[in-house]
Order: C-alpha cells, then structure tokens, then sequence
C-alpha cells in the first residue's frame, strides 16, 4: 500500500518510519523496514501492528542505509507478521504495492525448486527470483525478475552485496524519486517527501531506477536507457 526508501549517509529508519506515517490516511494492515547495517548486514522488522508501534519497539541498534519501508493492504495472504513486508531472501530485501498475478505459478515454480516460502503473499517471489538471477548488478537482477512477473508493481529493493543502492520499478503502482543534498529518497507518494524535498521524478510504467546517494539513472525494462527532468512539487507540509 505504501513504500517509502532512502539512500545516503542519514540513519534511513527514522525518514522511513516519518514518511509512512505520513501515507497512514491510505490504510493498511502490517508495517515493516529494512535497512543495512554498519556491518553491511540485512536487519528487518515488520509485524502485524500500526507504524508508530513498529518505531517505537525497535531497538536502539537498528539503524543503517539504505533502507526500505512498507505499509501493507494485504491482497494474498492473511494480515500476519510473516506475511508483511519486506520479503527476504539471503540478503535481499524487497517491499511491494499491487498484485503478482501469476504469483501462483512462481511460488509453485520455486518450491519445486527447493526454495523454502516463508509467506502467503505473492509479493514473496521477488526477492527468491531476484537472488537467482545470474545477473551481477542489482539492477540487472531486479530487471530479469520483473521480466517474469505479471500483473502491478510498485518495488523497492536492497542488497547487502550491494550496499549504497537502492533499486525501485513502476508498473501500474506509484514510485517517485525524490532528490536530495547527497542522499535521495523514494516512495509511493509525494506526500512521504515533502519534508525532505521538493525536487522529485515521477517513474512511468515500465521503467526502474537505480539510486545512489549522489544521483539516479533509470531505464525501461527491455534497458533503454531513459530522460528525467525533476519536478518541483508545490505540496504543503
Ligand atoms: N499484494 C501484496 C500483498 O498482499 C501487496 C499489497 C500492498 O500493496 O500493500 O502483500
């Protein structure tokens, strides 16, 4: 339902947790994050409970960069802690808005591949068909995994092999890039950036980005290379 991400030297987990609070008036079931630690290691929590629950229970040490923030409307599977977002897979993390709708030949797909479903969601396939991916570049990763999905998406992805990207795809779910001083942002709707920023980047169906703290490139899925102007958004904090 609402996706929020960040990438730059800022502790991501107190910008994801303001900007969901902000996307609250669209409802939603189930919150969770994830981030990279110091380490460069994958913490994740998420539970069954309201945003402002999730913040306030999390321990002092959970912070890191970049992270990826999620309010889930749950479409497959049950509202439960197991099946909110983000979905793991070793060390990608992926949160989603919209409905897979072939999810039922992917999650059969890979369960007959030996590959253990922790959730009832369709959205938990991406990160298992993101961690097969051949591919070296997260992108490239993120990109083979869509070409398999049909149906909606709005994703955002972290990798702790790839620490300092953060990788975002539209297809018929909202993503904006929102622009900062050394760090961007990311999420489903202006309204999560405005404190943040004004200069954003509306993807169009079909397109993805990767985004590092200095900047952003984003191609279409068959990788043509694609032009963004920024807008400035005129919204009232
Ligand atoms: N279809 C996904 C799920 O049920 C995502 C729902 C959403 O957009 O929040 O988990």
């Amino acid at each position: 339902c609402g996706i929020v991400a960040y990438v730059g030297p800022r502790d991501a987990v107190p910008i994801l947790t303001e900007g969901l609070a902000r996307l609250e008036y669209r409802g939603y079931d189930s919150a969770g994050l994830a981030v990279l630690g110091r380490a460069g290691d994958l913490r994740v929590r998420k539970a069954k409970v309201r945003v402002g629950e999730l913040a306030a229970g999390l321990p002092a040490r959970f912070k890191g960069a970049p992270g990826i923030g999620h309010t889930r409307w749950a479409t497959h599977g049950e509202p439960s802690d197991l099946n909110a977002h983000p979905h793991i897979a070793g060390t990608i993390a992926v949160v989603h808005n919209g409905i897979i709708e072939n999810a039922d030949e992917l999650r059969a797909e890979l369960a007959a591949d030996g590959v253990v479903l922790s959730s009832e969601t369709d959205s938990e396939v991406l990160p298992h068909l993101i961690a097969r991916s051949g591919e070296a570049e997260l992108e490239d990763a993120v990109r083979e995994a869509l070409s398999r999905v049909v149906g909606t998406y709005g994703i955002a992805v972290v990798d702790a092999r790839h620490p300092g990207v953060l990788v975002v795809a539209r297809n018929g779910s909202p993503v904006v890039l929102g622009i900062g001083e050394k760090e961007m942002f990311a999420a489903s709707d202006v309204a999560a950036l405005v404190r943040y920023t004004r200069q954003v980047v509306h993807l169009d169906d079909g397109e993805l980005a990767t985004v590092r703290a200095d900047g952003f490139r984003t191609s279409t899925l068959d990788r043509r290379a694609t032009r963004k102007e920024p807008s400035l958004i005129e919204a009232e904090e």
